[in-house]
């Protein structure tokens, strides 16, 4: 595979460079905070394939304006990244259903994006994990492994 040593913090820079000018356009602010300056053993396209469908949905769940916030931190065995929107959050009712192939309530939408997400996220020993903001919207966390078996 084409695993190398990555800095996360760049992947995540070159993912909100990229998409930048799409949420402006919705006049969505992408915020961006870290407090680690980690590298891990991944696919550096595939990681970025990750970010760039967890910030499109996060964009495509906002009404304008609004902010997204992106945050990178550490654990003692982890890189955990977070998008953290200000959209409708998600019911408990669709939580369970959110990856299954083809599930998706847009209109245009492929309901592809968090299957691709979770199995690039399994090839890293990594996990998505799915919670509901106190005030209001959702965090989409992704969990990396500091050291890849
Ligand atoms: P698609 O974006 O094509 O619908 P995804 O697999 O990316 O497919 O997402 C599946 C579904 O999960 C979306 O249709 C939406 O209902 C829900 N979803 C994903 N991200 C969010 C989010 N940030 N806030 C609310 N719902 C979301
Ligand atoms: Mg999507």
């Amino acid at each position: 595979d084409n695993k190398q040593n990555e800095y996360v913090y760049q992947m995540v820079e070159d993912v909100i460079v990229l998409l930048r000018p799409q949420a402006k356009l919705k006049n969505i602010e992408l915020k961006w905070e870290k407090t680690t300056d980690e590298a891990i053993y991944c696919d550096r396209s595939q990681i970025k394939q990750v970010l760039i469908n967890l910030i499109k949905n996060a964009i495509e769940a906002t009404t304008e304006p609004g902010d997204i916030e992106i945050e990178l931190n550490e654990s003692s065995n982890y890189l955990k990244i977070n998008v953290i929107d200000e959209g409708p959050g998600i019911s408990e009712e669709l939580l369970h259903k959110l990856g299954e192939p083809f599930f998706t309530t847009k209109q245009n939408g492929t309901g592809l994006g968090l299957m691709i997400t979770k199995q690039i996220l399994e090839h890293h020993h990594g996990h998505l994990q799915i919670f509901q903001n106190e005030e209001k919207g959702s965090t989409f966390q992704v969990l990396l492994p500091k050291k890849d078996q």
